[in-house]
């Protein structure tokens, strides 16, 4: 009899949430890696899946082994592959950390990878793309760790200049007078692991239209676990859904022995049918699925109807 063989690896979960596509792989304990490609951002790399090596940016959360294992890897294979050089930008205090880690790869390797740590501490930002900025927040984990948002920083003309012609205004700004203000947009925010705080509840928590939030236990008897490993219960989670006023919420760091299932029927349970709706598990291949075939048919509709 032929042995069998082996088990394909793990799919990578996907999800298009209109303008941003939200993919990767997240299992508590194994691997979390979660990238919004438009955003030029992977939140983490616990191994490296192939498409995160895509991503210019990693925003590391923590350095728990199964968020990132997958670093050297990722610089490794960006240089290999002549993408550019990685940048992960991580907690100030683990910053050192990580660059001794890459100088031991130089001297196993005998040979330097190219690659780039920017430490950030809490508020600060740094700018991804033109005019969006990763920020920084500072979480509640076992070992230090951030949450993000990205922002988009849009320049708005200010209030009172507004009745102004063109030229007006041009003479203005040829005087020195800045006539312009800018509004902060968070677009989408990632808890990392973390456990439940007020760092959830700033503005760009509230106000971000895609949240990418971690939880980690379901079960009723679970509360205990969850508190004394610093993540998040899905009882947490209804209290944050009530506030965030996300379109999307994608759950993520879920873990192998909870069934999908029960964790949808405790979503809807839980957080109840009004805002059920708003939550996807990053991991529920059958139902994104499902949800991106309904999307494409909606596309082809539209491309009819035009
Ligand atoms: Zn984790
Ligand atoms: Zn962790």
């Amino acid at each position: 009899m032929l042995p069998r063989r082996p088990p394909r690896s793990g799919s990578i979960g996907f999800l298009y949430l209109p303008p941003y596509r939200v993919q990767g792989i997240s299992i508590a304990g194994e691997q979390t890696a979660v990238q919004i490609p438009e955003l030029d951002v992977s939140f983490d790399v616990g191994l490296c899946p192939r498409p995160i090596l895509a991503s210019p940016y990693i925003a590391l959360t923590h350095a728990h082994m199964d968020h990132i294992a997958g670093l050297p890897y990722y610089f490794s294979q960006r240089a290999f592959q002549k993408m550019g050089v990685g940048t992960c930008v991580c907690h100030e205090k683990i910053a050192g950390h990580i660059q001794s880690m890459m100088g031991s790869w130089v001297e196993l390797e005998e040979q330097h990878t190219p690659h780039k740590i920017v430490p950030i501490s809490d508020g600060q930002s740094i700018e991804i793309k033109p005019n969006i900025h990763l920020k920084a927040i500072e979480a509640k984990h076992t070992v230090p760790a951030l949450s993000y948002a990205i922002v988009e920083h849009r320049n708005k003309l200010k209030e009172q200049y507004k009745s102004l012609s063109q030229l007006q205004l041009r003479e203005l700004k040829k005087s020195g007078e800045d006539i312009t203000h800018t509004l902060q947009i968070p677009l989408v925010a990632c808890t990392g692991d973390t456990e439940m705080g007020d760092h959830l509840f700033t503005p760009e928590f509230r106000n971000a239209n895609i949240v990418i939030t971690e939880c980690t236990f379901f079960e009723d008897g679970h509360r205990g676990r969850a508190s004394l490993g610093k993540h998040l219960h899905i009882e947490d989670l209804a209290d944050l859904i009530n506030v965030w006023g996300a379109e999307h919420v994608v759950v993520t760091h879920t873990s192998r022995r909870t069934p999908t299932d029960y964790i949808r029927e405790k979503i809807d349970k839980v957080i109840g049918c009004d805002d059920a709706h708003r939550v996807h598990l990053l991991m529920d291949h059958r139902e994104n699925r499902k949800r991106y075939e309904n999307q494409s048919i909606d596309s082809q509709d539209c491309n009819e109807d035009a």
